[in-house]
C-alpha cells in the first residue's frame, strides 16, 4: 500500500495549464511509473499512484486526489476512505451503454433540427469536431427528507369603510411539513467544470443554450434539467458491457468519497427544504429537517462528449449513451424563429398604432405612420431573411 494515500480533504488544486514534462504524459493518460520519492520534488505535479486490485490484483494507476478508483479489467472499485482503509464499493451500478460514437452523433443531429429555435437544416451544416467518450461516476443517495417549519408570513386587510378605509399588515403564523423521497445524485468529483455540461445534469439547472448571435429579441428556447432517477435501468456493474461498448478505457475515476457523497446530499436537501418553506413564508422562524438514509449506490453514467462547429464557432452536446438522448447542448437559433419573433412583435406594435388610429377622433395620421413602419420593417426583415445565409 502506498504511503501517499492523503486522508482528509485533498490538497489545494494543482497548478493546470503549465505542463511540465510528467503532466503532459499524464494528460494523453499514458501510464506514468509512480515516482519512487513522491512528496520531495515539486508538490505542484499532479502525482500518479498506483494500487492493485483488491479482486483481479491488476495495477490501478489513479491520479493524486482519486479515491474511487474502478479496475479496467475486473470492474471492480475500490474506494480508498482514508489512510489503511481501502474497501470495495459492493453497491456498484452501471447505466448500460447502447450507442457507439456515430449513433451519439445521429442522436445529437436529430435533437440539432427538433424544435422551433433550430434550423431544419443544420444537422448538413455542421462539422463534427470531437467526439469523447465518457464514464462518469454518480453517487446516488436514497434518502427521505423530512422537514418540520413554522413561521410568520405577512398579510394584509382592509378596515374601516368610506374615507377611513385602510390598508392594515398583519402578522399570521403558519406553518407546515415537507416529506420527499430522493435517489439524489452526487457527481463524484470534485471539478464540474473539467468536462463540459457535468453540472448542467443536475435537477433545475439550465440544461439546453441558445445561441442568438448579435439578436436582441430572446424569448425562449432554454431548458432546465428534469429531476430524473439515475438508478432507472441500471444494471449490476459489468466491465463487459463497457467493453462492448469499447468504453472501458475511459471511465473516470471518483475523488469524493461515500461519506461525503452522503453529506453533501444531506446538505443540499437541507438548502432545498429551506428554500420551499421559505417560499411559503414571509419569515421561517424554526426549522428542522432530518434526512433517513437508506441506502448510498455508486453508478456510472457512459456519455458521449461531442463539440461541433457551425459558421466558425463551436458548440457542445452531451449525449447519453445509456439513455439515448441529448443531456444538454448549445445550439445556434435559426433565422427562421429569429424572423419569426421579431414579426410578431413588430406586427403587435403595428397593431397598436392601427387601433390607436381607428378610435381617435382628431384623424391624427402619426398612429397610420407608425403602423406602417413597424408593419412594413416586419416584411423587410422577412425579406432580408429569406436572402440571407443561415
Ligand atoms: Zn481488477
Amino acid at each position: 500500500m502506498p504511503e501517499d494515500i492523503v486522508d482528509g480533504p485533498d490538497p489545494a488544486p494543482e497548478s493546470q495549464g503549465e505542463p511540465q514534462g510528467e503532466s503532459q504524459a499524464e494528460a494523453a493518460g499514458e501510464p506514468v511509473e509512480t515516482p519512487a520519492q513522491s512528496v520531495t520534488a515539486d508538490d505542484s505535479k499532479p502525482e500518479i499512484h498506483e494500487i492493485s486490485c483488491s479482486n483481479c490484483g491488476a495495477p490501478l494507476a489513479y491520479m493524486e486526489g482519486e479515491a474511487v478508483i474502478t479496475c479496467e479489467y475486473c470492474g471492480t472499485t475500490t474506494m480508498l476512505a482514508g489512510y489503511d482503509n481501502i474497501v470495495t464499493v459492493e453497491s456498484h451500478f452501471l447505466l448500460p451503454p447502447k450507442v457507439g460514437r456515430d449513433e451519439a452523433i445521429g442522436i445529437a443531429s436529430g435533437w440539432l433540427k427538433k424544435g422551433f429555435y433550430k434550423s431544419k437544416d443544420l444537422p448538413n451544416k455542421v462539422t463534427w469536431r470531437k467526439t469523447e467518450a465518457r464514464v462518469l461516476p454518480y453517487w446516488i443517495v436514497r434518502c427521505t427528507g423530512n422537514t418540520r417549519w413554522s413561521g410568520m408570513q405577512k398579510r394584509t386587510k382592509t378596515v374601516g369603510s368610506g374615507k377611513n378605509k385602510a390598508t392594515k399588515e398583519f402578522w399570521e403564523p403558519v406553518s407546515g411539513r415537507i416529506t420527499e423521497d430522493y435517489t439524489w445524485p452526487v457527481y463524484a468529483r470534485e471539478d464540474t467544470s473539467e468536462f463540459w455540461g457535468i453540472r448542467n445534469i443536475e435537477p433545475g439547472k439550465q440544461c439546453v443554450f441558445p445561441d442568438w448571435g448579435k439578436f436582441i429579441f430572446r424569448f425562449g428556447g432554454s431548458k432546465r434539467a428534469p429531476n430524473k432517477n439515475l438508478l432507472e435501468g441500471k444494471m449490476d456493474f459489468s466491465i463487459d458491457e463497457l467493453k462492448k461498448a469499447n468504453m472501458h478505457e475511459h471511465i473516470i475515476n471518483g475523488q469524493i468519497i461515500q461519506d461525503r457523497a452522503e453529506s453533501s446530499a444531506r446538505n443540499r436537501i437541507i438548502e432545498l427544504h429551506q428554500a420551499q418553506a421559505e417560499s411559503k413564508a414571509t419569515k421561517v422562524t424554526d426549522i428542522d429537517t432530518t434526512i433517513d438514509v437508506q441506502g448510498v449506490d455508486l453508478v456510472y453514467l457512459p456519455i458521449w462528449e461531442l463539440v461541433y462547429s457551425f459558421s466558425g464557432k463551436d458548440y457542445n452536446v452531451l449525449v447519453d449513451a445509456s439513455r439515448q438522448e441529448v443531456l444538454s447542448g448549445e445550439a445556434p437559433v435559426g433565422k427562421w424563429a429569429k424572423a419569426t419573433i421579431l414579426d410578431i412583435i413588430f406586427l403587435l406594435i403595428a397593431a397598436v398604432f392601427a387601433a390607436i388610429g381607428a378610435t381617435s377622433d382628431g384623424g391624427a395620421a402619426w398612429p397610420w405612420i407608425g403602423a406602417g413602419v413597424f408593419g412594413g420593417s416586419a416584411i423587410a426583415y422577412s425579406v432580408w431573411t429569406a436572402t440571407m445565409k443561415e
